[in-house]
């Protein structure tokens, strides 16, 4: 298949060096060119901006940052949609906020254009290894045929709904692994300080009911204090920013989650953005009065 890639940073090269592998013809843009290069060394042709791709392809990917990134190289000035490929399937694997994702379909639905909201989650390590969560909101024929696309990049591949479901998959799993990342880092801070060694209280609780993967992988890199991205913290408060908006907009009482997200503010605001969000240990090593 002809697919276009748009966005190789930490997630997208992996995804799309997987599409290479999987045999299908890839195409890529990125705004700064030298993040092109892995891909062009790995057989991939680049395109000169989104809707030079678009014009080339059966299938555009996008894998950006935010609302707005999305905006811009589907919508914006050269963008996809300025491509007039009636009958194209464009998907959006960013995360962003599910009314974003509905607002951004109906619009390039207008051009004839299909669009797939199909965020992930399993991480850097998931995206490398090709065994992405992948949570897919929009028309059955497009999920159709992106199929061939996903089956590289991912393996828990599930049509949630309409415009804008795998975008509310996306959040609802935000809330569980923002919470869940801050808990660990609790529990692990929680042992350290009562003089205990957090390791073997980690080995203690991952046989219970404690158990779960971010005790385990998050748990691990914590005791590791490898605080190297993997997920950016400001891209988790992103996340949980989606989250509160989202609550906000149905009028929702989310309140773990809004707690979590004011940590994740924190984080930012504590120069952690850059750092893995699994740097929220320092955060709370900071306001428990250790050195973090
Ligand atoms: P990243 O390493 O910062 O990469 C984002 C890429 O998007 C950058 O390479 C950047 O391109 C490109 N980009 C951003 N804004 C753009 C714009 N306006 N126009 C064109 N390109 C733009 O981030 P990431 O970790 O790969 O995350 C990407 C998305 O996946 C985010 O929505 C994130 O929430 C989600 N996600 C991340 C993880 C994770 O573990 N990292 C897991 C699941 C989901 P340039 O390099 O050219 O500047």
């Amino acid at each position: 298949m002809r697919i276009g890639f748009i966005g190789l940073g930490i997630m997208g090269r992996p995804m799309a060096l997987n599409l290479l592998r999987g045999g299908h013809q890839l195409a890529v843009w990125t705004r700064r060119p030298e993040s092109m290069q892995p891909l062009l060394d790995a057989g991939a042709s680049g395109a000169a901006n989104p809707a030079a791709l678009a014009a080339e392809a059966e299938l555009v990917i996008s894998m950006v940052a935010d609302a707005p990134d999305v905006e811009q190289v589907m919508l914006g000035e050269n963008g996809v949609a300025s491509s007039g490929r009636s009958g194209l399937v464009a998907i959006d694997m960013s995360t962003i906020r599910p009314s974003a994702a509905r607002a951004i379909a109906a619009r390039l639905l207008a051009g004839g254009i299909d669009f797939l909201d199909a965020p992930v989650s399993g991480g850097e390590v998931g995206a490398v290894a090709g065994t992405l969560s992948i949570m897919v909101g929009g028309s059955v024929a497009a999920f159709d045929t992106a199929q061939s696309a996903f089956a590289c990049m991912g393996r828990n591949i599930v049509h949630v709904g309409d415009s804008g479901a795998g975008q509310v998959a996306k959040a609802a799993n935000q809330i569980v692994t923002g919470v869940g990342v801050l808990t660990v880092a609790e529990a692990l801070n929680f042992a350290a300080r009562s003089g205990v060694d957090p390791a073997r209280v980690r080995e203690a609780l991952l046989g219970g009911f404690a158990y779960s993967r971010i005790l385990e992988n998050h748990g691990q890199r914590m005791l590791e204090r490898n605080f190297k991205p993997g997920f950016k913290s400001w891209m988790h408060q992103k996340d949980m920013n989606i989250v509160m908006q989202s609550a906000h907009e149905l009028g929702l009482c989310l309140p773990v989650a809004a707690a979590t997200a004011q940590m994740f503010n924190a984080m930012v605001g504590s120069g952690l953005g850059e750092e893995d969000s699994i740097a929220i240990l320092k955060l709370l090593e900071r306001l428990s009065g250790g050195e973090g």
